[in-house]
C-alpha cells in the first residue's frame, strides 16, 4: 500500500462526479474525469431508471397490493435525502402503497435530514421507524476506524459495515412485518 504521502501527491478528484483517487479502482484521465464517468459505465443504468413509466409502476404496484400478507405493501429504507424522500412519495402518493418507512439512527445523520424524514412520514400517514445500534457501537465502530486510518491518507473503508448492516437491519424488520419487497435499501445519509 502507497504511504499517505505518496497518495496524496497523485491526489485527483473528477470534474463530474464525487470520485476521487483515494477511491480503489477510480483512476482520472486526462479531461478530468473518473474512469466511470468517461466510460460511460453508468449510462444504461441511469437510463433503465428514468425510462420507467407511472403506468408500468401501477401495474407492479397492484400487483404488491394483491400479495400482501401483513399490514404494509412494500418496506422502504430512507435517510431523508432526496432519492429516499422521493421514493417514499411515489410509493404511498402516486402508487397508493402502505410502505414500511426504516431508518438508520447512525449518529452521523444530521438534523435536517431527520426533520426532513419525519415531517415526510408523518404528512404523508406513513410508518417511520428508526433504528439505532444498542450502547452506539456503531459510532463507536466508524470513530476508531477513522482513526485507523488517518496516517494512511485514505477515507475508503469505514463504511463497507454499511454494506451489511443497513440491508440486515431492514430485512429483519420485513420478515417481522411479513413483507416480501423492498424498494429502497438507503437507510442511512
Ligand atoms: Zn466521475
Amino acid at each position: 500500500m502507497k504511504s499517505g504521502l505518496e497518495s496524496e501527491k497523485n491526489y485527483k478528484e473528477c470534474c463530474s462526479c464525487f470520485f476521487t483517487t483515494k477511491l480503489p479502482g477510480v483512476t482520472i484521465d486526462e479531461s478530468g474525469k473518473c474512469n466511470f464517468c468517461a466510460g460511460q459505465t453508468c449510462l444504461s443504468y441511469i437510463k433503465e431508471q428514468t425510462d420507467s413509466d407511472l403506468q408500468e409502476l401501477r401495474r407492479i404496484a397492484e400487483k404488491l397490493k394483491q400479495k400482501k400478507q401483513g399490514k404494509y405493501d412494500c418496506i422502504i429504507g430512507a435517510s431523508g435525502g432526496l432519492d429516499s424522500s422521493y421514493v417514499i412519495y411515489v410509493a404511498k402518493k402516486l402508487l397508493g402503497l402502505n410502505p414500511f418507512v426504516i431508518s438508520y439512527g447512525s449518529g452521523f445523520v444530521f438534523d435536517i435530514a431527520r426533520n426532513n424524514l419525519n415531517a415526510i412520514c408523518k404528512n404523508l400517514g406513513v410508518d417511520l421507524k428508526i433504528v439505532s445500534s444498542a450502547k452506539g457501537y456503531n459510532f463507536k465502530h466508524v470513530k476508531y476506524i477513522t482513526l485507523a486510518l488517518q496516517n494512511l491518507g485514505v477515507y475508503w473503508g469505514f463504511c463497507q459495515f454499511c454494506v451489511y448492516l443497513l440491508p440486515a437491519v431492514l430485512y429483519k424488520y420485513a420478515l417481522k412485518e411479513n413483507i416480501s419487497t423492498t424498494l429502497c435499501l438507503n437507510l442511512s445519509a
